[in-house]
């Protein structure tokens, strides 16, 4: 038997001192704050997977004393009151963590760019856009951003691997277990794309169709002569309408409520949702108004909202008092690096952020609902991520009990309060006080993080060390010193 406990700093400390890594008692002596007691399999040929005991984050609400059984195949096998899920599972595994750690669901972050979130903010960024033509193409006048080096994953390239892995990981440490958006490495944390070329169906687990523009790269231009009381543009039919089998998921209305173009966005998207013929999610709809999320909500359509990089580049957010008040559905996600959250839990901030600002009610429990559930929702993969439940992937996050709240304790989770992620029932992260036999792989210590790596670095052909010279240059896996700022007051500055 093994218990462990990270909070204890005395017993943490000898823990150290011992060189062991855990501390071996009677499960009976577990002490007061111990996170986990881990038992092996009684007969490993027999071995049934893995029995988390812990408080789940269960759609239905939070439960303590529950187990949660991940099969060897990385799906979830039982879910219900621990002792009955022991008693049926005789030869599995047990980690209890129960009375002092939180079982969850891993965010999904339904829009992500991983291809180019690896660079930081440009020191010129600052809300003065309109829209997002004006940054990506200086159009009107404006300063265009620079737009970081794309980086696509090589076999035999590993320093962009090592940057593709600290993405990845900081992303996880952060409670994410899936990303969606182009880009990324096959087998860390999931990513969702769609499948287009030989190759994809390995680095994307799902496919969703997370096309960027849906009408146009260029919607200023093309609008210009519409808003200026012209005849009604038109666009280009879609030039993927055979795909209506996968949710799409595109950036729509990106701009001030002021622009006329990404007004005419929404207008246009709202209208194509109206088909029914397939799961429709709207990305960032800085320009959304009341109006729209009755239209929303009617037709299914899930509110994709990034308010860091909506902030940091217009200023302005979506109207959440207007949308939360519409029972639209509101999925949260980090947009990129350059402009957005540098992890989910840092959006989380900047969403309660805007919230308190404008006075909004945005409990844990919603909050935790928006990074998990509905950004599933959104991606039209309800049925197999974002929820704990018999049948769906194992992709779960494990944190010290911290606090009252349960969701909190998840929300704000430090990575000192991360035990474990699993991904597809592997862990990737552990914490120290866990045993490595519970790791995807080799468990390694990494300088800027609490949990340890397992299997991941190995995969490829990292070292600590070669890891470190690598990742120099890109965005720190647990330093958000230098995200862009999440500010719901700033006035709008005009260059
Ligand atoms: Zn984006």
């Amino acid at each position: 038997m093994i218990i462990v406990n990270k909070n204890n700093k005395l017993l943490k400390a000898l823990i150290l001192l011992l060189n062991t890594g855990v501390a071996i008692a009677d499960t009976q002596d577990r002490t007061d704050g111990s996170h986990c007691a881990y038992t092996p399999a009684a007969h490993t040929a027999e071995a049934t997977g893995l029995i988390v005991g812990a408080e789940v984050l269960l759609a239905q609400g939070s439960r303590a004393d529950q187990g949660v059984h991940i099969r060897f195949n990385g799906s979830l096998g039982l879910v219900g009151e621990f002792d009955a899920v022991r008693e049926a599972l005789p030869n599995a595994a047990v980690l209890d963590c129960r009375g002092g750690a939180v079982l969850s669901p891993g965010f999904v972050n339904a829009h992500e760019h991983p291809a180019y979130s690896h660079a930081f903010p440009d020191p010129n960024l600052n809300p003065g856009y309109v829209h997002r033509d004006e940054w990506r193409l200086g159009v009107n006048g404006k300063r265009p951003l620079p737009i970081p080096e794309r980086l696509d994953y090589e076999d035999d390239d590993p320093k962009t691997a090592a940057k593709l892995l600290a993405m990845e990981l900081r992303h996880l440490l952060g409670g994410a277990t899936t990303i969606a958006g182009p880009g990324g490495l096959p087998g860390v944390i999931r990513n969702i794309d769609r499948h287009r070329r030989p190759g994809d169906p390995e680095r994307y687990d799902a496919e969703a169709d997370v096309e960027v523009f849906p009408f146009s790269f260029r919607a200023v231009e093309d609008l210009r002569t519409e808003c200026a009381g012209g005849p009604a543009f038109q666009f280009p039919p879609p030039s993927d309408p055979d795909l209506a089998f996968m949710a799409y998921v595109p950036h729509v209305g990106e701009g001030r409520k002021a622009s006329c173009a990404a007004r005419a966005e929404v207008a246009r998207y709202l209208k194509r949702v109206q088909r029914r013929d397939r799961r429709y999610a709207l990305v960032h709809g800085v320009a959304t108004d009341r109006a729209d999320y009755a239209v929303m909500r009617e037709f299914d359509v899930t509110l994709v909202w990034s308010p860091r990089s909506n902030l940091a580049l217009y200023g302005e957010t979506v109207d959440l008092a207007s949308a939360v008040d519409s029972g639209v559905r509101i999925a949260l996600s980090t947009d990129w690096s350059p402009s957005g959250s540098f992890n989910m839990r840092e959006e989380l901030k900047c969403a309660r952020r805007v919230a308190a600002t404008t006075g909004v009610a945005l409990p844990a429990d919603r909050l935790w609902r928006m990074s998990t559930v509905n950004g599933a929702y959104a991606l039209g993969l309800e049925d197999r991520y974002g929820t704990i439940a018999p049948g769906l992937r194992a992709d779960l996050i494990l944190t010290a009990h911290v606090g009252e709240d349960p969701h909190n304790a998840v929300l704000n989770a430090t990575d000192d309060d991360l035990l474990a992620a699993w991904i597809d029932g592997q862990a990737l992260l552990l914490s120290e006080a866990l045993p490595e036999s519970l790791g995807a792989g080799p468990c390694v210590a990494l300088d800027d993080m609490a949990p340890r790596v397992c299997g991941a670095l190995s995969r490829f052909g990292l070292s600590p060390a070669t890891f470190a010279k690598h990742v120099k240059d890109a965005v720190p896996l647990n330093d958000v010193s230098r995200q862009a700022p999440c500010n719901p007051q700033v006035e709008a500055v005009e260059p």
